[in-house]
């Protein structure tokens, strides 16, 4: 909570700046009278676009990330963030078999080397697995080249034990700066946030996590899951094992065809 409160800081401080420009103009000018109105719009805009930018992840301004596939394509594409984390991540495996649907698993490198068998099997399933940080760090706060190799550790860790380097890259949170997408690419990663979350990680009980889900999917959804807690060792992602039996079998009858992330993009792309 404490960097979501210093990003904040940092964002007022840069309008504070730039709003104290525009008053100092104003101020010494024949319109000076409106001057500390001008003053505290320009404060209140500029911290809140760079708020939308740094917290929103869809949103353009630090560049643009594929966030949802095409209306109309009855496709729909499960993820799971912050795994591996077992028994959770082999659970959820053991669902999506049986169900014969692929998914994307956006992971984090540090739980990757805690549990390498589980990369391993979700590699060895055909699901898709993307990079998800070496540590969750949260990356607004960071340089360019911090991020890049943040991405590239996270990613030759992932080849290591897989044999592939991953395509996708997911923020922590979804939260970007303005070198975040610029970095990525250079790892050799594309950048992805989500359409849909429903608060998972809070644990808010299987029936809750079914009903979010259900209500808020529609067509060309990404839908954002996690089988981990960040880089907690004992994150107890048991609810979302409960629920995702429902889910699948609800989003089938209404006839949606479950897709990896970068099989959306492909189709979004033709
Ligand atoms: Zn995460």
């Amino acid at each position: 909570m404490w960097k979501t409160v210093a990003v904040i800081t940092i964002c007022s401080l840069f309008a504070a700046l730039a709003a104290a420009g525009l008053y100092t103009l104003l101020g010494s000018g024949p319109g000076g009278s409106g001057a500390p109105v001008c003053f505290l719009v320009v404060l209140l805009l500029c911290e809140s676009v760079l708020l939308v930018a740094v917290l929103e992840r869809r949103a353009p301004i630090f560049g643009k990330i594929f966030h949802r596939g095409p209306a109309g394509s009855g496709m729909v594409a499960l993820t799971f963030d912050d795994g591996p984390n077992e028994p959770y991540t082999s659970q959820l495996l053991g669902i999506l078999e049986r169900s014969g649907i692929k998914a994307t698993f956006f992971v984090i490198g540090m739980n990757c080397e805690r549990f390498p068998d589980a990369l391993k099997k979700i590699a060895a399933a055909g699901h898709e697995i993307g990079n998800h940080t070496f540590d969750h760090e949260v990356l607004p706060l960071k340089r360019s080249p911090e991020i890049e190799m943040q991405i590239r550790n996270t990613s030759a860790v992932i080849e290591k034990i897989t044999g592939e380097w991953p395509a996708l890259f997911r923020a922590p949170h979804g939260w970007r700066n303005p070198w975040t997408n610029g970095a990525v690419r250079r790892a050799g990663c594309k950048p992805v946030a989500w359409t849909l979350g429903v608060w998972d990680t809070d644990r808010p009980g299987a029936q809750v996590i079914i009903a979010r889900t259900l209500k808020g999917v529609r067509d060309g959804c990404i839908l954002l899951l996690h089988d981990g807690r960040g880089i907690e060792t004992q994150a107890d992602s048991s609810q979302v094992v409960q629920a995702l039996p429902a889910i699948i079998e609800d989003l089938k009858h209404r006839g949606f065809r479950f897709v990896t992330v970068s099989e959306m993009m492909e189709h979004s792309a033709g």
